[in-house]
């Protein structure tokens, strides 16, 4: 790409490398593409923080599904929806809601692509509350020779096929398995203390709870509960508060989703960024570990033990907690999970050395890396937290014989590097 068209990643921290960005306009398109590129990667929404969706140099193909039709077809008798590869969630969640059907959670923000979301494990909170590949009961790929997949709920290889890094062919669709539409309130606390903090308690108190701390001390700055409707709110632990507060301290509170307990859709709640306005604090980078939920405590010590290497590089970090699943290559596989969430300066020379601080703070306790976000993991400590590495990599050998979807980072986690 030249200097005027070169494409960044939301943050802009990854220039990526390829010549151009491709967006074909139809399947046809497509699939010529594919079979004439020898490395292939697909670009979602580009709210990655590494080299995930990179290909490899110049002559590999980027490829952007923003230029299909946005299929989203409700099947509103099967309580299923079929999602085109480049549609965002803000949209799905417009298509779904308005059918009387809603998703069991979201993320942060609905601004990211469905595909690239499930493809790296993407997740809300909620102690009941799978990562969102959960939902995905069909994954739709074009393969490298052109050939179209479709893998289910219960077919061999469906395992490692939605948590896939990009790197078993082209999402074409997604279906989801949805439930009847709900409200939710969402209520904010402040000051919580760490001394005495009876965690499962706390994560327990309503449907999704998210707990913020800026490191400066040791206590979480504000909690946010989300809670369905027809389910009170009993938070003794905290004071709450009495006007919208962005989770990044100073930050607008207008660019998030509606607080101080006012019912209202499940996809105006659940995320806390409202899709037409910055998430977050537009100027980041972003780490983030799932590590076993009963370790939740001892680690949260453990961090507050270098919370002044920490707290310098920090705009805030947001602790949740998720469900066991069973996608091979899941953060949250087989465990249910407390996930470290950390958003850093955009300063990666002062913010690299403290994500290593970190990762040896937790080292303990077995992390697992958001395959999303700046991490330093080797390879061998990647192979040591994720029993499935192989399987993924049979299974990647077997759909993609050529190699045409790997890139250095997909190499690099399945240790071919
Ligand atoms: C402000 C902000 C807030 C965030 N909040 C959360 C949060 O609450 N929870 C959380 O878990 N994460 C969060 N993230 C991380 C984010 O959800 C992940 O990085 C997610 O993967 C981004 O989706 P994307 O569409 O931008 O994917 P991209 O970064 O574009 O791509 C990710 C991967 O998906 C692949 N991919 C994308 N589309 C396709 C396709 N159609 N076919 C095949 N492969 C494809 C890419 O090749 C790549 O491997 C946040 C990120 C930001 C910037």
């Amino acid at each position: 790409m030249s200097a005027d068209d070169v494409v960044t990643n939301w943050a802009g921290n990854i220039a990526f490398t390829a010549r151009e960005l491709r967006r074909p306009a139809s399947v046809e398109e497509l699939r010529t593409l594919v079979t004439g590129s020898r490395q292939v990667r697909v670009l979602g929404s580009g709210h990655s923080f590494n080299r995930i969706a990179d290909t490899d140099g110049p002559d590999g193909t980027l490829l952007s599904l923003a230029g299909l039709p946005p299929a989203v077809d409700v099947d509103t008798a099967a309580r299923t929806v079929r999602v085109g590869g480049g549609v965002r969630y803000a949209e799905l969640a417009r298509h779904v809601h308005a059918a009387g059907l809603a998703l069991p959670n979201m993320a942060s923000l609905p601004h990211i692509s469905v595909a690239g979301s499930v493809a790296t494990g993407t997740h809300g909170s909620g102690n009941a509350l799978p990562p969102l590949s959960s939902s995905v009961c069909a994954v739709e790929l074009l393969a490298a020779d052109g050939g179209l997949v479709t893998l289910r709920r219960g077919d061999a290889g469906f395992d490692g096929a939605v948590v896939a890094l990009g790197a078993l062919g082209v999402v074409t669709a997604l279906t989801l398995d949805l439930e009847p539409a709900y409200e939710v309130a969402q209520h904010v606390f402040t000051e919580l203390p760490l001394a005495g903090l009876d965690f499962d308690a706390v994560t327990s108190s309503a449907y999704s709870v998210s707990l913020f701390t800026d490191w400066r001390g040791p206590r979480f700055t504000t909690v946010c509960l989300k809670q369905r409707a027809g389910h009170g709110v009993d938070f003794p632990w905290a004071a709450p508060a009495t006007e919208p507060t962005h989770p990044v301290p100073g930050a607008p509170a207008a660019n998030c989703t509606r607080q101080l307990g006012v019912p209202g859709p499940w996809h105006d709640r659940l995320p806390h960024f409202r899709a037409d306005f910055t998430p977050s604090s537009g100027a980041e980078l972003q780490s983030e570990y799932l590590l076993p939920r009963a370790e939740a405590v001892p680690a949260l010590h453990a961090l507050d033990a270098v919370r002044e290497t920490i707290a310098p590089v920090l705009q805030v970090c947001e602790v949740r907690t998720v469900a066991a699943d069973t996608q091979w290559l899941s953060p949250t596989y087989g465990r249910d999970s407390v996930a470290f969430h950390f958003t850093w300066a955009p300063d990666p020379a002062a913010v690299l050395p403290v994500v290593a601080r970190t990762e040896e703070a937790l080292a303990p306790f077995a992390p697992r890396p958001h395959w999303g976000k700046v991490f330093r993991t080797p390879p061998a400590g990647l192979r040591a937290v994720h029993p499935h590495l192989a399987d993924f990599a049979a299974l990647a050998a077997d759909l993609d014989p050529a190699g045409t979807f790997r890139n250095g980072f997909v190499r690099n986690v399945l240790g071919l590097a």
